[in-house]
């Protein structure tokens, strides 16, 4: 089938309610409260349940020029300063790939590095959809952006940060300096501190540095700049494919990839953009969302699979080793925003979408054959993105002829590293020794 093609539809234009005010809302889940955006909200103010805040747009559906997120600026919650050129991922259909699935109509979002495609992200992660959102929603004059990461978001902010002059603390584990080495050259704006620990101890230094005066958490998937620069990935597939996908696929750690995912479908349905085929019923044409966890440490497959309200983690050393086995290291968010309102149950339900698990060894089998397949590497998460679709293929609950939409969230790292001089070893500012307290450590950081 042919999509007719998309015309904008002239959506009711709220005026922003003072002159300099920013087009668009923040709403709250829970209690419905809108609020003007400072560039810096993470939260509504209101006593109640947690519940993720979202945009609410004035702007109707209307890609500018460039291949990044910032064609998509009408959906993003930007401060209005001229935006950068950005860089952005690539969707094309894998016809070859899907054949090996017994797909007819397979598609990848390749959210990495891969300029023959078309996706010039440096650092080779969806990460720096995010980062480029994130900066552009700032205010003047920001405070210091402080950012935890497990490695490719805070290598995203390393780059965006330096490029754009932004200052910020990134607070990663020891053992993710590595993944630094291709966000290019640091800024001094930029500082780098890191912890002999896992990404759960970057998470608890992060927050004791954020309660300093001056400096401002980054917020994670709280913040709405993250998750609709991350909604851009989907956008961008759904204006190449010319309709919502019947299935997107996605591997999750936090969810916030897939809760951006499914907020830009919906946004695109509201404003007219063609469904899914045959998908407009009942189910309201939104995309199934086929979300994949990493087996050695899948707290949200077994919530969702019991049926828990919320996900049993568990603390000690037996959750540690769990974390380190995993393949997928970057999917080891050990807090998701899994009950909260406008979070990754509630996206489930409302897609009729399912929750899987990869185990290891299926993840680098699916890793193996997208390389031999595709001809480019790309990142564990991914891979286990990759595996889950293989499983919901074979089970019959991915019908053959329906169409497929696989978040490649991670790739062609390798093969940008592969014949090129090896990059200079990344070095911390400051290196926060095992056993000091996160307050210490935020007093060392930030000398108040
Ligand atoms: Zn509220």
């Amino acid at each position: 089938m042919t999509a007719a093609p998309y015309v904008p539809s002239a959506r009711p234009a709220t005026a922003p309610a003072t002159p300099g005010d920013r087009p668009y809302l923040l709403r709250c889940p829970v209690c419905r409260e809108g609020y003007q955006d400072d560039g810096l909200r993470l939260d509504c103010a209101a006593a109640h349940r947690p519940g993720l805040l979202s945009t609410e747009y004035a702007t109707a559906f209307a890609p500018g020029a460039g291949t990044g997120p910032f064609r998509y600026g009408c959906w993003l919650p930007t401060a209005g300063r001229p935006l950068p050129e950005g860089s952005g991922g690539a969707t094309y259909r894998a016809e070859r790939l899907g054949r090996e699935l017994g797909l007819d109509e397979l598609w990848v979002a390749f959210s990495g590095h891969w300029p023959e495609r078309g996706a010039t992200l440096a650092t080779g992660s969806f990460k720096e959809l995010e980062a480029q959102a994130v900066l552009a929603r700032l205010p003047e004059r920001p405070p210091v952006l402080v950012v935890a990461s497990a490695g490719n978001t805070a290598a995203a902010f390393l780059r965006a940060c330096s490029q754009q002059r932004v200052a910020c603390v990134l607070v990663v584990p020891d053992t993710a300096l590595p993944a630094l080495a291709t966000a290019g050259e640091r800024a001094d704006c930029v500082r780098l501190v890191t912890v002999a620990g896992d990404y759960t101890d970057a998470i608890e230094l992060a927050d004791a540095i954020a309660a300093r005066p001056g400096h401002q958490a980054e917020g994670g998937t709280r913040n709405v700049a993250r998750r609709d620069g991350l909604g851009t990935a989907l956008l961008a597939a759904a204006e190449t494919i010319g309709r919502l996908p019947d299935h997107y696929v996605q591997a999750v750690g936090s969810g916030a990839g897939a809760i951006a995912a499914h907020q830009a479908a919906r946004r695109l349905l509201a404003a007219g953009f063609p469904a899914a085929n045959g998908r407009a019923g009942a189910d309201r044409g939104l995309p199934r969302l086929t979300l994949c966890q990493n087996t050695p440490f899948a707290p949200m497959v077994r919530a969702w699979q019991d049926g828990l309200a919320e996900p049993v983690i568990g603390s000690g050393p037996a959750v540690r080793e769990a974390i380190a086995t995993a393949h997928a290291q970057e999917l080891t968010t050990r807090k998701p925003p899994y009950a909260v309102a406008g979070g990754v149950r509630e996206i489930l339900t409302e897609s009729g979408g399912e929750l899987l698990a990869a185990d290891n060894a299926e993840a680098v089998a699916a890793g193996l054959l997208f390389a031999e397949v595709e001809g480019i590497d790309i990142a564990p998460a991914a891979a286990v993105a990759l595996a889950g679709l293989r499983k919901a293929a074979a089970a019959g609950r991915i019908r053959p002829r329906e169409t497929v939409l696989l978040h490649v969230t991670g790739g062609g790292r390798a093969r940008h590293a592969a014949g090129r001089r090896p990059a200079a070893p990344v070095r911390p500012d400051l290196r926060i020794p095992a056993g000091l307290s996160a307050e210490a450590a935020a007093y060392l950081v930030t000398g108040a």
